[in-house]
């Protein structure tokens, strides 16, 4: 289905500008599948031209070069600026990927934050001096910082702005220039937030690009362009593996942000209201989208039957509907490919062995072709598909375990380590199990909740590196240490010291 359309062009150097190719990649919105916008499927001759800029940018006083304080003062404004178009860029996220409004405006309104943080840490930054070993103590040995460069950002639809500022922000903060490859499901925020952040926020042309197109096009001529210093990349762990390789033959240094299949722990002492609640958050909310799913659920076998009824009673209970309602508890899945590999999942968990609890199919008296019901299966063992492989929608594998030791077993045995949940009123049982489990990230309690301040990352095949908090910014700076002799003489030029 077509609407009327908003033709969007690239963002390069300050500007929008048309690709050197027309043709142009349509935006639907998932609800009702109509296209609402088109950008422009860029080519490697405009990952050229927003390269070169953001070298430039790079190169110019009016950056990297800044004093610190200027810096931060400028990132403070874009903050600003942020908060002042907060609904309209949550609207957008949400016609992008169906994602819903309530869940859009509060991210969005929360956004300046990671600005005004690293705009702190930026004003803080400081290097440090080395004890002298030899020379009898006299050298002058310090540590600075600088920023890497022109950075390459690679990112995916689920939750397009909240990921890009994860590296955005603190890459400005350290005086890096951004190149920025969205997601085709959702470019178009991309090139709102690059306008708003340079006419509003007072960024400097060159400072922050983005060029829309297909990720085997764009993307790869982004990773691979031989004047970027690092890589940003969030998205599946297969194209990152891919993308890390192609890092490591240019030799810079790429920060990954991969899958998961994240666990959720419910011991025997657990409160039951909340940990229900909590499997909801992890599972269902973003209707299942999001890399720290918490999408499989270990329930102890003495409290199992009682969890499920409570888990298919709320799941029963969930208002799907059209996502710009701010009522609506689920939207649609973000697009139908996204829907088919969903529903094929769950028809692997009942051929394998699993039981369809609740859900599957799509709701009638929904439109379009994007709705899922929120789905459990039950009696699912840790080695069948749905328990091992991320699926990235909602539907939930319930396993169960008789002990802690168990437990850890199998919910370390999986590829992946993003994220994890537990669920008891035990303090020294939540520590020990905390301790145990390979995850970059740990709930206790609650599930799903971020902060600017707090770092984010996967063990294992979930990533590398850490976003958000001082690792954020310590991702896209490096150490340069710089010697002075301060002795006057230099005696053995043939040995070290
Ligand atoms: P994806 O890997 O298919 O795509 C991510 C981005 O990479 C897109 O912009 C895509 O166009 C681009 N791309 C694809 N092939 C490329 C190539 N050869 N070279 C360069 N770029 C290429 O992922 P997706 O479907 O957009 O997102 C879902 C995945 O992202 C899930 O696996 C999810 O777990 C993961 N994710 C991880 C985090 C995290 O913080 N760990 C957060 C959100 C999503």
């Amino acid at each position: 289905m077509t609407t009327d359309t908003t033709a969007y062009d690239l963002f390069i150097d300050g500007e929008f500008v048309a690709s050197d190719e027309d043709e142009r990649i349509d935006v639907e919105y998932p609800y009702d599948g109509t296209t609402w916008a088109t950008v422009p499927s860029g080519t490697t001759a405009d990952v050229d031209r927003a390269v070169d800029a953001a070298r430039r940018a790079f190169a110019d006083e009016t950056w990297a070069e800044l004093l610190p304080s200027e810096r931060a003062a400028v990132l403070e404004d874009v903050a600003d600026a942020i908060d002042e178009h907060a609904d309209e860029l949550a609207e957008l996220e949400t016609r992008q990927n169906g994602k819903l409004i309530r869940e859009m405006s509060s991210q969005m309104g929360g956004l300046g934050e990671w600005f005004r943080y690293y705009a702190g840490q930026c004003r803080t930054l400081e290097g440090r001096t080395i004890p002298a070993e030899s020379k009898d103590g006299q050298l002058f040995t310090h540590v600075k910082k600088e920023p890497y460069g022109v950075v390459g950002a690679v990112t995916p639809w689920n939750s397009p702005l909240l990921l890009t500022v994860f590296k955005l922000a603190p890459a400005l903060a350290a005086g890096c220039t951004f190149v920025h490859k969205p997601s085709s499901y959702t470019p178009v925020s991309a090139l709102r937030f690059a306008e708003i952040l340079h006419e509003e926020g007072g960024l400097p042309a060159g400072v922050y690009n983005v060029v829309t197109g297909a990720g085997s096009v764009v993307g790869d001529a982004l990773v691979n362009h031989d004047d970027i210093d690092k890589v940003a990349f969030t998205g599946s762990t297969e194209v990152g593996r891919r993308i890390s390789a192609d890092a490591g033959e240019s030799l810079i240094p790429a920060s990954l942000e991969l899958g998961g299949k994240s666990p959720n722990i419910i011991f025997p002492s657990a409160d039951l209201d909340n940990a229900t609640n909590g499997v909801i958050k992890g599972i269902f909310a973003a209707t299942g989208q999001t890399c720290l799913a918490g999408s499989r659920v270990f329930v102890h076998e003495e409290i199992a039957d009682e969890f499920v009824d409570r888990f298919v009673e709320r799941a029963t209970d969930i208002d799907l509907g059209d996502p710009m309602d701010p009522e609506t508890e689920m939207g649609p899945v973000a697009f139908r490919d996204q829907w088919e590999t969903d529903v094929s999942y769950i028809e692997t968990g009942v051929e394998e062995g699993a039981t369809l609890e609740f859900g599957g199919d799509q709701p009638d008296d929904l439109p379009g072709e994007c709705f899922l019901q929120p789905t459990i299966l039950t009696d699912v063992e840790n080695d069948m598909t749905v328990a091992q492989e991320e699926i990235f929608g909602p539907v939930a594998s319930v396993l169960t375990f008789s002990d802690e030791a168990e437990v850890l077993e199998l919910a370390n045995d999986s590829q992946f380590g993003l994220a994890a949940g537990i669920w008891t009123e035990e303090m020294r049982q939540a520590h020990r199990v905390a301790d145990a489990l390979e995850a970059g990230t740990i709930w206790v309690n609650e599930y799903r909740t971020l902060s600017f301040n707090a770092p984010f990352g996967g063990y294992k095949d979930s990533g590398l590196g850490r976003e958000n908090g001082l690792e954020g910014l310590e991702a896209y700076l490096q150490e340069k240490t710089v010697w002075f002799d301060l002795s006057g003489t230099v005696d053995d030029p043939f040995k070290l010291g």
